[in-house]
């Protein structure tokens, strides 16, 4: 998924990302009921906080460039 917009009426508009991209996982981590479900994680480090797929070009302290947090998870692929 690309983007997920709420509409001023409620609805919901999902606009699909034309390729699946390494990111943060949307299931809470104390629900493990889906955990088999999940895609398998990737080598790809991705910020914990915004989702932002690291740099190469950035060390392992080195902030988001997005937002600034410097806590990096691997993403699921
Ligand atoms: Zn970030």
């Amino acid at each position: 998924m690309k983007r997920l917009i709420i509409e001023p009426n409620g609805s919901f508009t999902v606009i699909e990302a034309p390729e699946a991209q390494p990111g943060l996982s949307i299931i809470p981590t104390w629900d493990t009921a889906f955990e088999p479900q999940q895609s398998k994680p990737s080598e790809q480090l991705v910020c914990y906080r915004c989702g932002t797929i690291k740099p190469d070009a950035t060390g392992p302290n080195d902030p988001c460039p997005t937002c600034d947090a410097q806590h990096w998870v691997q993403a699921l692929a």
